[in-house]
């Protein structure tokens, strides 16, 4: 629709326009916005049982509602708040009953919107120990610049780190976290069970192991186990059996392959454990293609 791509120029046109942000207590600057479908707006959607995905067209945000309150995993980058609460307002949730905060990693894509929904809501942050300092720093601890890259979002505090294993409750809804190092120190997945219609359906959330421009598998000197990181993770994700599976960007999943706006709710649209196995596997011949380059030149 042309009023969407219109909203969309306008709205990258302004933070080209402003890219100092002046919030609460710190200084970030803002990376400019080189992916339209990172703020694209896409309307939510039921996955499966209390799992919904209120993100943008490839940013994955998801909501897990609990009869103790809801679970926001990840935001979009930093002017992505609005949309998300608007998306869980569309399904009939309300924003003010996330209780908990969590994030597959702490690259600015995924959690440069955590320190305002953090203070519009009172939820927890819980972050893997590993990604912690990244998130309380802005993402200036990246290990891509060891040298530190200045904030480029707003500090979020963490409540709680978390470790592999670790087990995070609300209501009657129980994830498991699993380390999945090598994008960042502190990668993560999260597995669930989730029922629907008298099925449980095993759910994992997963990062995947994509390189990002500028990375070296064969060894960073911010990250010197790097090359042992994305090779365990690998093996890690590989033992994993689950049944549904979605991930930090929709692209990774094939979200609009498997569903378009109005399609009616159907779980089984998103059983695809082939496509799991498929796409893990590609990601470690990317890495073992990259690792030989490295290594040879
Ligand atoms: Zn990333």
């Amino acid at each position: 629709m042309r009023w969407k791509s219109l909203f969309v120029a306008a709205f990258i046109a302004a933070i080209a326009l402003s890219p100092i942000c002046a919030q609460a207590q710190t200084n970030f600057k803002q990376l400019p916005v080189t992916v339209e479908a990172y703020v694209k707006p896409f309307p939510p959607l039921r996955i499966v049982g209390n799992l919904y995905y209120v993100g943008t067209y490839d940013l994955a945000v998801y909501l897990i509602t609990t009869s103790a309150g809801n679970i926001l995993i990840n935001t979009g980058i930093n002017n992505s708040v609005p949309m998300i609460r608007s998306n869980i307002e569309t399904l009939g949730f309300k924003f003010s009953d996330i209780k908990l905060l969590l994030a597959t990693h702490g690259h600015w894509d995924h959690v440069a919107g955590m320190a305002e929904i953090k203070r519009l809501t009172g939820a927890r942050m819980l972050m893997h120990e590993d990604d912690a300092a990244m998130l309380e720093d802005g993402g200036n601890s990246d290990y891509r610049y060891p040298q530190g890259r200045g904030a480029v979002y707003e500090p979020v505090k963490v409540d709680q780190r978390l470790k592999e294993g670790d087990k995070v409750r609300l209501g009657s809804t129980e994830l498991t976290v699993l380390h999945h190092p090598g994008h960042t120190k502190g990668a993560t997945s999260f597995m669930f069970t989730t029922q629907d219609a008298g099925r449980t359906y095993r759910v994992l959330i997963v990062n995947m192991g994509s390189i990002n421009p500028g990375v070296n598998v064969s060894g960073m000197p911010g990250y010197p186990n790097i090359t042992e990181a994305y090779a365990q993770t690998f093996a890690k994700q590989k033992e994993l059996k689950p049944e549904i599976w979605v991930s930090s960007h929709a692209g990774h999943f094939g979200l609009h392959e498997k569903y378009k706006p109005g399609d009616a709710y159907d779980p089984k649209r998103f059983i695809d454990p082939e496509g799991y196995r498929a796409k893990i596997e590609r990601y470690e011949k990317l890495y073992r293609d990259q690792l030989q380059r490295e290594r040879q030149g």
